[in-house]
This record gives C-alpha cells, sequence and structure tokens, in this order.
C-alpha cells in the first residue's frame, strides 16, 4: 500500500491515516486532487504500513489504494490500482531556500542555474565566483533560480591529487553564503560525514563515482537535505534511480537527479571526457517523478565545449544545469582540479542569455510538439 484515494469531507478518516503513518515511521504527501477526491502518498519504507491496508480500505471515504509497482517506490511517476489502473504522479518539485530567504524551486518548468567553482581553493575565488552568479541573477532576474556549488571533499582517480580543502573549505562556502545569501551544495563522499556536513551546507551532492554507496545513501537521506545525485557513469536507468530510491526511502524525496555522462568506447579519442546521454534526461522524468538537471562540465573536460553541451539539455527539458566556473582567467594555472572544463563567468553570462531566449522562443514551441505527442498516444 503506497498510495490511499480518499474522497473529499473524510477529515476524520485522514487524521487517523495520518496517525498510523506516524507510528509506521511515514511521512504523507497528500495531494489535493480535483472535485471528488485527494491522494495520500505514504513516503519512505512502506512495508510496515502496508500489513494495515486491511484495516484502511475499511475506512469512511477510502475509494482506493494503489501500489507502485516499480522497485523505486517512492521515485516511480506511475501507480497501479488493483484492476490494473494507473495514476501519474505529479513531478516532484526541490526547494532550497537562501539566506537571502528566496526559494530556489528545481522541478517547476523554469531552468536552474548551478554555478562555482570545481572546489573552493581560495576565498577569493569562490567569493568572487559566487558575486558575480549573484550580480547575473540580479541583472537578469533569475536570482530565485541561482544556486552555488563546490566540492570540499573531492573524489580523485589518483591519491597524489589534490582532494580539496576539506573542512576549511566548507568553512569558506558559509562564509560566501553569509555574505551574497545564495545557498550552495557540495559533496559528500563518506556516510560518516553526512550529518556533520548536512549541518552547514544547503544541498548534498553525491558524485558519479559514490552513486551506489548505499549506506552514504541513506545517510544523506536522513539528513533530510536536498540532495543531487548523479548518475554512476555505468549506471543503467533502474540502477539509478533504486539509488535515489535509497534516498526517498528514509523519507527524503528532495532528490535532483543529475546526467553527467558515462564511458564509452570513443572516449579514448579524446574529443570529450564523457559521453553525454540526453535521452536519459527524459527518461528520468518520465519514469520517476524527480527532476532532472544536467552537468556539461564533466562531459565536456574542456571549457570550449561546455557551453555547446549546455545548450544541449534544454530540449531534453532538464530541470536545470551545473556547471564549473572561474572568476577570471588567470587563476586557471591556479586551479588545482578540472581546470580545462572551467568556464569563465564572463562567458558563463552568455549561456544565461541563451538559455533565457531559449524559454522565451523555443519552449512554446517544444510544448506544442509534446502536446501532438500525448494526444495522438490518447487517439
Ligand atoms: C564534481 O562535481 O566536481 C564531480 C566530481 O562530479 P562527478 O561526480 O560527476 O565526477
Ligand atoms: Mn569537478
Amino acid at each position: 500500500m503506497d498510495i490511499v484515494e480518499l474522497e473529499k469531507g473524510f477529515s476524520e478518516t485522514e487524521e487517523k491515516i495520518k496517525k498510523l503513518a506516524a507510528e509506521c515511521g511515514n511521512d504523507v504527501e497528500i495531494i489535493r486532487g480535483g472535485a471528488i477526491s485527494d491522494t495520500i502518498h505514504f513516503i519512505g519504507d512502506t512495508r510496515k504500513i502496508t500489513e494495515k491496508s486491511g484495516y484502511v480500505k475499511e475506512l469512511a471515504g477510502v475509494s482506493r489504494i494503489w501500489n507502485v509497482s516499480a522497485p523505486y517506490k517512492n521515485i516511480a511517476r506511475v501507480a497501479a490500482g488493483k484492476a490494473g489502473e494507473v495514476v501519474h504522479r505529479q513531478d516532484r518539485i526541490v526547494e532550497v531556500k537562501g539566506l537571502d530567504g528566496l526559494v530556489r524551486k528545481i522541478g517547476n518548468g523554469k531552468h536552474i542555474f548551478i554555478v562555482g567553482p570545481d572546489s573552493p581553493q581560495t576565498m577569493e575565488q569562490t567569493l568572487t565566483i559566487a558575486k558575480q552568479a549573484k550580480a547575473l541573477g540580479e541583472k537578469y532576474g533569475i536570482l530565485d533560480r541561482m544556486i552555488i556549488r563546490g566540492g570540499a571533499f573531492k573524489p580523485r582517480t589518483r591519491p597524489t591529487d589534490w582532494r580539496g580543502l576539506g573542512w576549511e573549505g566548507i568553512k569558506m562556502l558559509d562564509k560566501v553564503r553569509e555574505e551574497t545569501g545564495l545557498p550552495y551544495v557540495t559533496e559528500v563522499m563518506d556516510h560518516t560525514m553526512a550529518e556533520e556536513v548536512a549541518k552547514h551546507a544547503d544541498m548534498i551532492q553525491i558524485g558519479t563515482r559514490n552513486a551506489q554507496d548505499f549506506e552514504l545513501l541513506e545517510a544523506v537521506g536522513k539528513t533530510m537535505k536536498p540532495v543531487i545525485l548523479k548518475r554512476g557513469f555505468g549506471n543503467e536507468a533502474e540502477e539509478w534511480f533504486s539509488a535515489a530510491e535509497y534516498i526517498a526511502n528514509q523519507g527524503n524525496l528532495n532528490i535532483v537527479l543529475c546526467e553527467r555522462g558515462v564511458k564509452t568506447l570513443f572516449i579514448k579519442e579524446g574529443y570529450c571526457r564523457n559521453t553525454p546521454d540526453f535521452n536519459v534526461i527524459t527518461h528520468a522524468k518520465k519514469k520517476t517523478i524527480l527532476p532532472t538537471i544536467f552537468d556539461p562540465s564533466h562531459v565536456a573536460g574542456d571549457d570550449k565545449i561546455v557551453m555547446q553541451n549546455l545548450l544541449g539539455c534544454l530540449p531534453f527539458k532538464a530541470d536545470g544545469s551545473i556547471t564549473e566556473t572561474l572568476h577570471e582567467e588567470s587563476f586557471r594555472k591556479e586551479q588545482m582540479c578540472d581546470a580545462a572544463q572551467a568556464l569563465v563567468m564572463s562567458v558563463y553570462e552568455k549561456a544565461i542569455q541563451a538559455i533565457l531566449a531559449y524559454e522565451q522562443n523555443i519552449s512554446p514551441f517544444v510544448a506544442e510538439m509534446d502536446a501532438y505527442f500525448t494526444n495522438r498516444s490518447k487517439a
């Protein structure tokens, strides 16, 4: 039992169901439907509450009980009733609030701009980028769509590579938030650190290398913080969605999926770092209720091809992007990690202009095309 459909006007039953959910360790999400009924979704591990479905079924006003057949129950798009009828669940909007009081809504149809250094390295670098982002946010009226990125703890392929400033980097990000009001996302690599990092960060990133570290996924889920979950570079769709379910099963549905490219044979040619799978964005949004964003930096590996990759995700209706940037060109030679793929902020401004132009001029065409295919499949 994952979803209960309840007729309107049965508030006593609603209270009983909420109480039962709390006893079974579930949160509820109530979708106020049209004129006739609402749906109550049980969030988290539903095995215990499922044992009580006989009791729930008999409560006044309960018209139907739905089960989600996908193994990733909490985030699946489609739930099925006993007779095989289906309900399409609504998109999940993930909210990230800044100290400036603005709420960034990921998944509400407008592109979210996550931008910042690969890693905070100096205060000047990190703060300047954040100030530049804030100025661009104000200039284009998109401050409520901007989030800062920066990994203080870096997963590196070679043990001798620079691995980030660690807690000192977190302190820098905290300071940057205090000065600019912008929220920030940072990576956690180890389950023992999730709770402590969550006391600082506004949003947590789980990187591609740790995308199936199940203890980490659960620990980050428990923090209830918004999470960006990158797709493991060799993960199939169901592995990716099931990884997200590890977070959701803890009652945390504040998950944003992120495609960052996969390894293919062609990468040896050296023309890009990872192969972007744009179609997987469409697929993720079809199979799950989660917003899905795109990382053009780690697919590119070279700043000259970041822009086209970034713009490439737009027709696939990515809910936003996460892009690595530089505050000024002269810093590139000092940058310790992912220097070649960092876009200078003056070029990133061009990306903002292009994305806003796209939203205004092309999005209506894409919506029209969608409507055509939706109507055709109904016919
Ligand atoms: C990063 O965002 O800097 C990063 C390490 O990303 P990924 O896990 O996608 O490689
Ligand atoms: Mn990076």
